[in-house]
């Protein structure tokens, strides 16, 4: 692709696709990545959805999350033991299930057959959550993290970055790069929602960024997954942006899905609960269809 651009250094220019991202980067306007994860095609007709709580909660929550949401047709199981909790201070509830959650995580998918995606944050839990997890999650936080980009892509195991919420196209594909390098071609990109000053509502922390979903998908073969929870914060808005997202091309969703959404321990604003989710699912399904995918 050859891109005329004023501004190198902050919008993409053809030579960062040449020489600074070439391994994220399109080689052709048909070319897409098409890989299987645990038995889910990505980048193909179907559109994977994870679905599940923000935390790890409880062995309970987790087996009751992963019944449910299989029963609703989500592909991946979703929840992090491994939080990054903007306040240090937590009472028991919030507690993170760090090892114990990573082993009910595995309880949950080898009773329900659902793969899992779950967060890691540290180096040193690495060899515990990638014996796990069939996809890690790196989180918003840790998007530039590149010793630890790095490491995540040495396990070989399947990859979902987040971009993080300060973040333009162009760094993301730049931390994408960084596990693409390392050999590890199963990337998966997840928009949840930029830093941005807007009068939608106070209380949203984030602006969910749709227009990057066919924004990346001009530059890059890797799916592009979005995540409408984190983006809205705000449980009533998850729905529309979802079907939105399907509509823009997105080749994933990631939903957050409790049984008691209001008490969930963490982000309780923004999970659906199991009715709203398996009605979600149908209309997720029609608006695929109506692009020429499919979500069940
Ligand atoms: C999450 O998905 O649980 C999460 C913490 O997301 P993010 O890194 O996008 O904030
Ligand atoms: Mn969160």
């Amino acid at each position: 692709m050859n891109i005329e651009n004023k501004f190198p250094g902050k919008d993409i220019t053809s030579e960062d696709l040449e020489t600074r991202f070439p391994l994220a980067a399109k080689r052709d306007a048909a070319h897409k990545s098409r890989f299987v994860v645990a038995g889910v095609e990505f980048g193909g007709d179907v559109v994977p959805v994870f679905a599940g709580p923000n935390m790890v909660e409880s062995r309970e929550l987790i087996l009751d999350v992963a019944a449910r949401v299989k029963q609703a047709g989500a592909h991946f199981l979703r929840g992090g033991a491994f939080k990054p909790l903007t306040f240090p201070y937590r009472g028991a509830k919030y507690t993170e299930t760090r090892e114990q959650g990573i082993e009910w995580l595995k309880e949950a998918r080898d009773k329900t057959g659902v793969p899992v995606v779950t967060e890691v944050m540290e180096e040193k839990y690495l060899p515990l959550v990638a014996g796990v997890a069939d996809i890690l999650q790196i989180g918003s936080r840790n998007m530039q993290n590149f010793p630890f980009l790095t490491a995540c892509a040495r396990t070989g195991k399947p990859i979902m970055l987040k971009r993080h919420y300060g973040a333009s196209l162009r760094d993301w594909l730049g931390a994408a790069e960084y596990i693409l390098v390392e050999g590890n071609t199963k990337v998966i990109l997840c928009e949840r929602g930029v830093s941005a000053p807007h009068t939608h509502r106070a209380t949203s922390r984030f602006l969910l960024d749709l227009q990057v979903v066919p924004a990346a998908q001009e530059m890059t073969h890797l799916p592009v997954v979005v995540d409408p929870s984190h983006a809205t914060f705000w449980h009533p808005w998850v729905a529309p942006m979802a079907l939105g997202a399907i509509a823009a091309g997105a080749d994933g969703v990631m939903l957050e899905v409790h049984p008691d959404p209001r008490n969930a321990a963490v982000d309780p604003l923004q999970a659906i609960d199991y009715e709203e989710f398996a009605a979600l699912m149908k209309r997720m399904d029609a608006v695929a269809k109506a692009v020429d995918r499919r979500v069940m």
